[in-house]
């Protein structure tokens, strides 16, 4: 085979030892990597109602086959696990070199299973893993950079790519996420936890095997071709110029900037935290994942209140921006970077704790909480000192942030009276910064998603927008190859959007799937379109990929996670939108907008008709699974775990 390493590793913690499996081509046909492949493993090894931070959970990391070869957007990687947020699928991906190298080390994934008596870590070296001990790396709340450093100094290997959990994973914040380069992060659904329950601290990974592709000069010339497009391609050179940042004034103009826990879509003080202010303000420079030449992310330096915003924890993003800035009120752009870098140290993920805190803020403002219960915090909107104290709480599991550390949806119920009625979450998961009051199309795909709401689960309504007569853009055409013709406009709700988010919804799950970064290959604004991910793909592997094989990948995968999920007997139950939404947004652009419930269940209908799965349940039919290869699930013994715990928020 092309592309792929060939080989998976399985971990057993318990035990202490490891097999490597070579799996068949129509295997890696079928299943192709990141999450689907994770999928795969996650239903075959952990039973029906298993604890997430139990013996029975699985924990696995997957690439594919593009991963490692020399082109923009391709050193991405998936963690698949039960979620110990919402009990259902936990699905997170990173982008850096850890995926590439991981590729180097002669692997397409990594599946865990069991927990170690004692805290190890992973050393992954040309085909060779050694489990190593790592009670020296945990308890003292070390930094993950000082972690990273410690591990490399100790292999010996200066350029070892190294994942770890941070000391929030260690003390339990149900929001912990998994950190990559001490700057990037497998940042959604929980991944940190359920790592820290296996005493797993770490995995570093160097290699030399770089991988074999189907036709070099392919992929040279679509390389060459994207990156002289850069300059004409006006959403990446806003990536490669301002980040995800370079969102921010767009995002306010329409009225989508979260604000003041999603009670509106305008945030007054947005140029204040616009990705243009950080190029004037603390921008120090651009870094990169492994060959991309977009380099997107931010590196940034400046202190607040005498802290500083080091550098080696590379900068915020769009979200970490909107979650700590607007969606609080904070308007300090240096008091947000410095809650970027403490997610970084700790190892949190930014888009909950930061909508968390938003939370608690409206609960304050609100009188649901008051001063004896945040232990003397004034937790009003706009003030960064009050935030930044809630967060250091929250990464420590002490006081008040105890509370929050369990994430908004277990913290209202731990709270009590009525703070439940102001929780943005959809399956235990804080929304992020794309309101789908305004993105129509994100309210279903918010509900639906197997995950928790999602930005990066599809393309978003801006890009199937008419334009007047005699413009053109580039994400139409592309658009109209997914079969999407009869363009619609933003605030629109209709059959002709549901069916925009069921086709780029599928496009974004083989992006998933086969490990890419969806700010460089996608179905619209994209450096690469539809025609290029088939190109991409045979030039990778060799094999006859059509753009309808394509979908199918990317409607594998999302009938993988809902099948899981339904045999935790969650469907279309869970399939909905927080209280808060149905209600009208205050100012700016999208002043009264609000999804009406009526709207939204019409809108879940013609999708699961789309999907072909049962409109009652939600769940995918027999047939649907047969027709995807899938039958087998139907088979696999339904005994529940013997672990108890948790199943679902
Ligand atoms: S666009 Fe940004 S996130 Fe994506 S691969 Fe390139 S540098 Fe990484």
């Amino acid at each position: 085979m092309y592309g792929f390493a060939g080989k998976v590793l399985h971990v057993d913690l318990t035990r202490g030892d490891f097999t490597i499996e070579q799996p068949d081509e129509a295997f890696y046909r079928q299943y192709w990597g990141g999450s689907a492949m994770g999928m795969y493993y996650l239903l075959k090894h952990t039973p029906p109602l298993a604890d997430p931070l139990g013996l029975d959970n699985t924990l696995s990391f997957f690439i594919s086959a593009p991963t490692g070869v020399p082109i923009s957007g391709q050193s991405r990687a998936t963690a698949t696990t039960k979620s110990p947020i919402s009990g259902l699928v936990g699905d997170s991906q990173t982008g850096g070199f850890w995926p590439a190298e991981l590729k180097f080390a002669g692997f397409d994934g990594i599946v865990i299973t069991g927990q170690s008596p004692t805290p190890v870590y992973l050393w992954i070296k040309d085909g060779q893993l050694e489990i190593r001990a790592a009670d020296h790396l945990w308890g003292h709340d070390f930094t993950t950079g000082e972690v990273e450093q410690k591990i490399k100094d100790e292999l010996g290997e200066p350029q070892a790519e190294v994942i770890q959990i941070g000391a929030a994973g260690e003390r339990g914040v149900r929001f912990a996420c998994v950190m990559n380069m001490s700057n990037r992060a497998f940042g959604r659904t929980g991944i940190g936890p359920v790592m820290a329950s296996k005493n797993l601290k770490a995995i570093a990974v160097r290699g030399t095997q770089k991988p074999e592709v189907f036709d070099k000069a392919a992929i040279a010339a679509l390389n060459r071709s994207g990156t002289k497009e850069i300059p004409n391609n006006a959403d990446v050179k806003g990536l490669q110029d301002y980040g995800t940042a370079s969102v921010v004034s767009f995002q306010n103009a329409i009225g989508s900037l979260p604000t003041h826990n999603y009670t509106s879509g305008y945030f007054e003080k947005a140029d204040e935290i616009s990705g243009e202010k950080m190029a004037d303000t603390i921008l120090q420079g651009n870094d990169t994942c492994f060959g991309c030449t977009v380099r997107c992310k931010r590196v940034v330096e400046t202190e607040y209140r005498k802290s500083k915003v080091l550098p080696t924890y590379g900068g915020p993003e769009y979200e970490s921006i909107a979650t700590f800035g607007s969606y609080c009120g904070v308007s300090d752009l240096p008091a947000i970077a410095l809650a970027n870098q403490i997610c970084a140290e700790w190892g949190v993920d930014t888009i909950a704790c930061g909508a968390t805190i938003a939370f608690a803020m409206e609960l304050y403002e609100n009188e649901v909480l008051n001063l004896d219960d945040t232990g003397g915090i004034a937790l009003r909107y706009g003030d960064a000192d009050a935030m930044l104290q809630t967060l250091n709480q929250i990464v420590r599991k002490e006081g008040f942030g105890a509370i929050l550390a369990e994430g908004s949806e277990r913290a209202a119920q731990l709270i009590g009276r009525d703070a439940a009625e102001y929780l943005i979450t959809v399956k235990g998961t804080e929304l992020p910064a794309h309101m789908p009051q305004v993105k129509r199309s994100l309210s279903v795909i918010y509900a639906v998603n197997p995950f928790g709401a999602d930005h990066q689960s599809s393309e978003h309504d801006p890009m199937y927008a008419p334009v007047k007569d005699g413009e053109s853009n580039l994400y139409l055409p592309r658009l109209a190859k997914l079969g999407l013709t009869q363009p619609q406009r933003t605030k629109v709700m209709n059959a002709e959007k549901v069916k925009f988010a069921w086709e780029t919804q599928k496009n974004y799950s083989f992006l998933d799937t086969l490990s890419l970064c969806q700010f460089v290959w996608g179905p619209a604004w994209t450096l690469y379109g539809p025609d290029e991910e088939v190109a991409l793909i045979k030039a990778v592997t060799g094999w006859d990929v059509t753009l309808d094989e394509i979908q199918q990948i990317g409607e594998r995968r999302i009938n993988l996670m809902r099948a899981f999920n339904a045999r935790e007997g969650v469907g279309r139950d869970k399939d909905t939108l927080p209280q808060k939404l149905f209600k009208p947004l205050k100012g700016g652009r999208s002043d009264g907008l609000f999804i009406s419930k009526e709207e939204l269940e019409a809108a879940l209908d013609m999708y699961y008709d789309l999907a072909g799965w049962d409109k009652t349940t939600g769940n995918p039919t027999p047939a649907k699974l047969a027709e995807l290869g899938l039958e087998w699930i139907l088979e696999l013994d339904t005994t529940p775990a013997n672990s108890t715990g948790e199943t679902s928020a």
